[in-house]
Order: C-alpha cells, then structure tokens, then sequence
C-alpha cells in the first residue's frame, strides 16, 4: 500500500519502521521543523517489548533504560517527607519492561527507519478528501497526492483526526489538570524517586532518572481555551496558577520555567472514540486514543497500536475498499481491550497525586507508608 503517515513520534515512527518492513510504500511528513524533544522518561511495557524486539532495537532500548524507581514520597512545605508510596508489585522486577527517556526512545525509532522512509518535516496534513482510488490528500504547503491510506499518529492534538472526524472537543476528553514539565531541572534536584509536594489542587513534582531531575508543575483548571503552541501564553498559565502557592522548592522550579524556552506544556486529557477508523484514515497512538498522562501507558499503546495496525494491513489488497476496511476494523478490535484498560488507570493516578483540598491532602498522607523518619526533600 501507498501509505501517508502524519507525525513522527512514538507511534508514526514505529508505524513507519513496521509498515515499510513489511513491503509498504510509507512517507512520513512532521509538523514540527526537526524531531521534537522533551518530556521525562515513559515506560515501554508488556506488548511494546515485543513490538521492539520485532523492530530489532530492544537491545538498544535497554542499553539506554534509566534505573526505574517507582517510590513517590510526599512532602510537606519544608521538604519533610509525609507518607511514601511503593507500588504493590514492582513490575519492572518481575517482567521485561524498560523506562526511558523519551526523547532517546524517538532517536533509536528514528534510526531505525528503513532507508525508503523519508521524514518530511515542516509539513502537515491540511485535508483529506476520499477519492475513488484512495484518500486525496492536500499538503500544507498546497501539494496534493493520492495514497491508500493516511495513517494519523500525530499526537493529542491530531491534525488528521481534525480532517478526517471532526473537530477536537468532540473526542478530547480534558481531565481538568494541566502539567509542564522541564526536562532537565537546575534549580532542585533528587537522587532517587520521585518527590512530591501538593497545595490544594496543585502539585510540583521532582523526578530522578539517576543522571538527572525532571520537574513536572501541574494545576487543575477547567478547559483553558487558548493557541495551545504559543509557548508565552504557556509560561503565564503556569506562573499564574503557582501564584500564592509557595511552599518545598515551588518557587525555583516556578521561576526557572519562567526562564525557559525548552519546557513541555499540555492538558492532561484523554481521547474517546467510537471507530479509529474513517474511510481511508486511521489513527493511532495518542491521536486514537490518549490514554492521558497518568496512566504511564501512552507510548506502550502507541507502539503496540502500530504493530496491531501492520499487522492487520498484511494481505490486504489496496485497490479492494471492503478488504480495507475489515483490516481497519480488525484493527480497531484488536485495540479495544488495552485502551479500556488503560483509560481506567488514568483516573486512580490523577487521584493520589492531586488532591483537591488540604483535607484531601491529608486523606491522602495517611492513606500512604507514614514516614519512618521526618527530613529529606530536595537539594538545592
Ligand atoms: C515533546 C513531547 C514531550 C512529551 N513528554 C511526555 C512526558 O513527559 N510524559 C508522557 O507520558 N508523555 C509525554 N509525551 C507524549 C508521549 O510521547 C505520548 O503519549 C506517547 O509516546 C504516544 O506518542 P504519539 O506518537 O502517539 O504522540 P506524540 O508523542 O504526542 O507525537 C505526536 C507527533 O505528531 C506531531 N504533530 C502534531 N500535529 C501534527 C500535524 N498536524 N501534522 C503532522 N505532525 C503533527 C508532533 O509534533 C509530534 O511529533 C510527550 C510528547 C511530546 C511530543
């Protein structure tokens, strides 16, 4: 097939790698003007570990893992550590999953394309028209061509999901959180873990990777309606909504986004859809099926969307409508369990770590390990 991929992270480059492997003739075009950096480490779980073993980069994957430490400790406004949280299981004892940085993740997915795949950057979907012998699309720079299938991997904010079903508020579902995140933290710093201190309805986050702190800001806030890539009204939603809340390291974390240009800034939100799947466009990844933030599970679905997508496409004759569409339904199918599953934890995440109200706060606390001992929150 004559495949058209929009977006070239986690899922349009996995798509890409496993689509053209298999014989497909694939074209990448990203938005952005290079491939976008940032964010802390994600986890590759279950499934994905196949999906990149499959890919051949499994061992480049572990080679580059961070230590995983799953022990949240919640702090009070002087870094005093209120309650801890271990995970029940360590499954990254018990299984092959693997944590790592995302931005090193979109690296070796990158390398690993095969030499037929370019990645068009600086480019995007403008529309989507289905034609007799495919799905015509229009380019944002006016060029047009005929595929056999567009393939939307372009994230939360999807451009194809717009052309092809409809506007966003029709499928993006905001949680009510918002969260930035500074890659790499100067100002405060952890060794291990991830330290957490909340006033009500806010949370500042700092987390080791073992080389280096991420920070991560959150606020819950209903929908704000603004140019969700104009990074200066990003930087005042964040310093505005930590105003009056003081408190642990807030106020040098606050500050050092303030002097950023390099932070990631979204809502936290999830993506219901009936059909994945509309004529000759499909979804996958966060675009599809965003299961949010919280549920640590939106790159092992974004991976996993992609192979279950190839997969589903092998045999299929493109000049043969109802051949494509059984494989884009199968495909949906295939799909439905995890994503459930994984819309569900969001939920429970978002929960524990951003109380509402001080009594919440407290709820929480005691719900947790009381602290063995008082002291130890961040460095400075
Ligand atoms: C910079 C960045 C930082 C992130 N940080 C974290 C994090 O810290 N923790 C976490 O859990 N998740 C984070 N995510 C989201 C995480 O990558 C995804 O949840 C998951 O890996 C699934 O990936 P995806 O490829 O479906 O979507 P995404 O990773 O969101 O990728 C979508 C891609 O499509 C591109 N794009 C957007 N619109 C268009 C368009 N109209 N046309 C063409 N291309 C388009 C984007 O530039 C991006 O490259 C981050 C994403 C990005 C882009």
């Amino acid at each position: 097939m004559d495949v058209l991929i929009s977006g070239a992270s986690i899922a349009g480059l996995t798509t890409a790698a496993l689509l053209a492997g298999r014989g497909h003739r694939v074209t990448v075009v990203e938005r952005a003007g290079a491939q976008r950096s940032g964010g802390v480490a994600i986890d590759v779980r279950g499934e994905a570990v196949d999906v990149a073993r499959e890919l051949g980069v499994l061992d480049e994957i572990r080679a580059a893992r961070v230590p995983h430490d799953d022990v949240f400790r919640f702090v009070d406004a002087e870094g005093r550590t209120r309650a801890t949280m271990r995970p029940a299981d360590d499954v990254y004892e018990a299984t092959d999953d693997v944590e790592i940085s995302r931005d090193l993740l979109a690296g070796i997915l990158e390398r690993r394309l095969p030499g037929s795949v370019a990645v068009d950057y600086g480019r995007w979907v403008a529309a989507i028209t289905d034609v007799p012998e495919g799905a015509e699309v229009t380019l944002s720079d006016g060029s047009r061509r005929v595929v056999d299938l567009v393939v939307g991997a372009d994230g939360l904010h999807s451009g194809v999901r717009a052309a092809a079903f409809g506007p966003e508020g029709e499928f993006v579902h905001h949680l009510g959180l918002y969260v930035a995140i500074l890659t790499s933290c100067r100002s405060a710093t952890v060794d291990t873990g991830s330290v957490v201190f909340n006033t009500p309805g806010r949370l500042v986050m700092l987390r080791s990777d073992g080389a280096r702190t991420s920070a991560l800001l959150g606020f819950r806030s209903p929908w704000i309606d603004h140019d969700f890539r104009d990074v200066e009204s990003q930087r005042r939603r964040v310093v505005d909504a930590f105003a009056g809340h003081d408190g642990w390291v807030t106020r040098e974390v606050v500050g050092e986004l303030a002097a950023s240009d390099a932070f990631y800034f979204d809502a936290v939100s999830q993506v219901r859809m009936e059909s994945w799947s509309r004529g000759r466009a499909v979804l996958v990844g966060d675009a599809a099926y965003s299961p949010s933030f919280f549920s640590g599970m939106g790159t092992t679905l974004a991976m996993v969307g992609a192979r279950n997508l190839a997969l589903a496409l092998d045999g299929v004759a493109p000049g043969e409508p109802a051949q494509v569409e059984r494989a884009l339904a199968r495909y949906d199918r295939s799909m439905r369990p995890i994503v459930t599953e994984a819309h569900a934890i969001a939920e429970v995440g978002a929960g524990i770590l951003f109380p509402r109200t001080s009594s919440e706060i407290a709820e929480r606390d005691a719900r947790f390990t009381p602290a063995a001992s008082a002291g130890g929150g961040a460095g400075h």
